[in-house]
C-alpha cells in the first residue's frame, strides 16, 4: 500500500463525522448549522502520513485490502494505522533529542534490548521492526511452494515444508499472551522456529529473522475473534511470503 491508500478511507470517516456533527446541529438554531459549514474542514489526518521524527512509517507493500479475507481491510487499518503507527510516534518521541535520533532503526534495537531503564524505547523500537517484518512477510496469494533454496532447507531442517508449517502453527499457538512466532536462520544451513513474548524479536539474537506471524489480538480478533489457530493457518496457507523469506537468507 502506498502512503495514501489509507486517507481516501479516514476521509470518508471525516466526512461521515462531519455529516454526523452537521445532523446533530440540525436540531439546534440555523445559525449553528451555518457556522458548522463555514468553519474549516479539520485537516486531515491520515493514519499513514509522513511522521514527524527521524523514524517514518514505511508503506505496505500491498494495497489495505489485498490480504482479506484472511486479514481484511479493517484490521490492516487498525494495525498498520494504529498500532503500528501508534508504536511508532512514541518511539520518534522517545529518540527525540537524543543521540539516538541520529541511529538506525535495528541500532536503536540492540542499544536498548536489555537495558532496564530503556524498556520503553524497546518495546517500541522492536514493535515498529517487527511489524514491518510481519507486513513485508505477507502478500496476496501467498502460500504455496516455496523457491526451491528454501524448499531444500525446510527439508533438511524440518523434514518438508508442511513440517517446517506446522511447527510455525504450534509456535503461534504456543506463545502465551501476546508475541511473535519467526522462522529464523541458526547459521550453518540450519533454520529454526522460535517464539517471543511481547516485543521481543530475533533481531537482538545471533539467529537471523526470515519470517514472522504476529500473535498479539489486535492482528486477528476482528476478524478471527479468539481463533488464533484459524488465523495462524489461514496466513500460512494463503498469506506467507516465501520469497521473502528466500530474500531474507541473504
Ligand atoms: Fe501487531
Amino acid at each position: 500500500m502506498n502512503p495514501v491508500d489509507l486517507a481516501p478511507d479516514l476521509n470518508r470517516r471525516q466526512a461521515l463525522a462531519a455529516a454526523a456533527a452537521l445532523t446533530a446541529a440540525g436540531v439546534a438554531s440555523l445559525s449553528r448549522v451555518d457556522a458548522l459549514a463555514a468553519a474549516p474542514a479539520p485537516a486531515p489526518t491520515p493514519a499513514s502520513a509522513p511522521v514527524s521524527g527521524p523514524f517514518a512509517l514505511p508503506p505496505l507493500p500491498y494495497k489495505d485490502d489485498a490480504l482479506a479475507p484472511v486479514v481484511s481491510a479493517q484490521t490492516v487499518g487498525f494495525h498498520y494505522g494504529k498500532h503500528h503507527k501508534g508504536y511508532l510516534d512514541k518511539l520518534n518521541g522517545l529518540v527525540a533529542g537524543t543521540e539516538l535520533a541520529g541511529r538506525t532503526l535495528e541500532q536503536v534495537v540492540l542499544a536498548a534490548a536489555g537495558a532496564p531503564d530503556k524498556a520503553a524505547l524497546f518495546n517500541n523500537a522492536a514493535q515498529v521492526w517487527n511489524h514491518t517484518f510481519y507486513w513485508n512477510g505477507l502478500r496476496a496469494g501467498g502460500g504455496g511452494a516455496p523457491p526451491k533454496r528454501v524448499a531444500d532447507l525446510l527439508q533438511s531442517s524440518f523434514g518438508g515444508v508442511e513440517e517446517a508449517k506446522k511447527a510455525l502453527h504450534a509456535a503461534a499457538l504456543g506463545q502465551f499472551g501476546s508475541g511473535w512466532a519467526w522462522l529464523v536462520d541458526a547459521g550453518g544451513g540450519k533454520l529454526e522456529v522460535v517464539k517471543t513474548p511481547n516485543a521481543e524479536t530475533p533481531l537482538t539474537t545471533s539467529k537471523r529473522p526470515l519470517w514472522t506471524i504476529d500473535v498479539w489480538e489486535h492482528a486477528y480478533y476482528l476478524d478471527w475473534q479468539n481463533k488464533r489457530a484459524d488465523y495462524a493457518q489461514a496466513v500460512l496457507d494463503k498469506l506467507i511470503n516465501w520469497e521473502f523469506v528466500n530474500a531474507n537468507l541473504g
